[in-house]
């Protein structure tokens, strides 16, 4: 008999949501009756969702673009994660009936560079590429949060940078924070002081996609992260390797916010290996 939906994850597209496929092992392994599934909710409608899978006996659910910030709008309490990060990924419905936001997303950049690398955030001075969007802004105050001595931050539009920089060293311990424009010179300069690049603009989902930064920037001792996980090989991952730069995908960042989600639900750790496994597989 197939198990009940009890989890899932919102979002509008969802269809391609890798979230599914990498719980549902971690569930079974852990023995929870419960399946999970992808649920397409149009912007707006996020409170009517949760109210409905807080009916049907809901455990939680993770939140994907376009919904994080509506989503923590509708939560009644929020975790300090979520607070700082100004936006809900995981969500969990309380037995009292209060909705809990949960932001996983830090931490699981945090935890896939530890792995990767074998570093933490805050021994290195960062460049941000893309760090106006959403996963960009997160991924700055994640950096800034645990003290990293430098965040250099790059966005094409570079007029959303600056209200992002003084809430980094306002609100959540930025020390260095620089902010710059993506032209040549400037990303040359920034990435020639700094330990770790991460991209997290959407250049390099497509093939055909110019590099987020002039391949000069790229030195053998940095390590290059890029937010994006397929294809796993971006332009920007190979131009790294190619002059000796240690190189990682997004991949680890989705393991690790999808594995600090299932403990928020679950107050265990979830099978990370059957997690990864299921990656994967497409
Ligand atoms: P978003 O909010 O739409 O931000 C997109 C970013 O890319 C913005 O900084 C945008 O700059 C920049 N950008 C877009 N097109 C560009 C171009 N042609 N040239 C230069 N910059 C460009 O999206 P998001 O949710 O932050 O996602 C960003 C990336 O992170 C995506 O590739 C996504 O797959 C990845 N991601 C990965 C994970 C993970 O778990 N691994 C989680 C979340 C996101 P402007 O501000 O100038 O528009």
């Amino acid at each position: 008999m197939s198990k009940p939906p009890r989890l899932a994850v919102i979002g509008h597209p969802v269809s391609h949501s890798a979230s599914p496929r990498m719980h549902q092992p971690a569930l079974d392994d852990a023995g929870v009756d419960a399946s999970y599934i992808a649920i397409d909710v149009e912007p707006g409608k996020v409170r009517e969702a949760f109210s409905k899978m807080q009916e049907e006996g809901y455990i939680g659910c993770n939140v994907t673009v376009p919904h994080k910030l509506e989503a923590m709008e509708i939560c009644d309490e929020l975790t300090d994660d979520a607070k700082a990060l100004g936006a809900t990924n995981t969500i969990v419905f309380r037995e009292d009936g209060t909705i809990l936001g949960h932001n996983t997303d830090g931490a699981g950049l945090s935890q896939a560079i530890l792995e990767d690398f074998g570093k933490s955030l805050s021994e290195l001075r960062i460049l941000i590429l893309g760090a106006g969007g959403g996963a960009g802004r997160a991924i700055a105050t994640q950096c800034c949060r645990e003290g990293a001595p430098a965040v250099y931050l790059s966005n094409r539009t570079i007029e959303k940078l600056e209200p992002i920089a003084i809430d980094l060293v306002d609100n959540h311990g930025g020390k260095l924070v620089t902010t710059l424009s993506t032209d040549t010179e400037s990303l040359i300069e920034a990435a020639s002081r700094v330990d770790l690049i991460i991209n997290a603009t959407s250049l390099g989902l497509k093939p055909s996609d110019p590099l987020p930064l002039p391949v000069e920037a790229l030195l053998s001792r940095h390590m290059v992260y890029d937010a994006i996980y397929n294809p796993p090989v971006t332009p920007l991952l190979k131009a790294a390797s190619e002059v000796g730069a240690k190189t990682s995908n997004g991949l680890s960042m989705l393991l690790h916010q999808g594995a600090f989600a299932f403990e928020a639900w679950f107050g265990i750790k979830p099978n990370l290996e059957l997690m990864h496994k299921a990656l994967l597989q497409k």
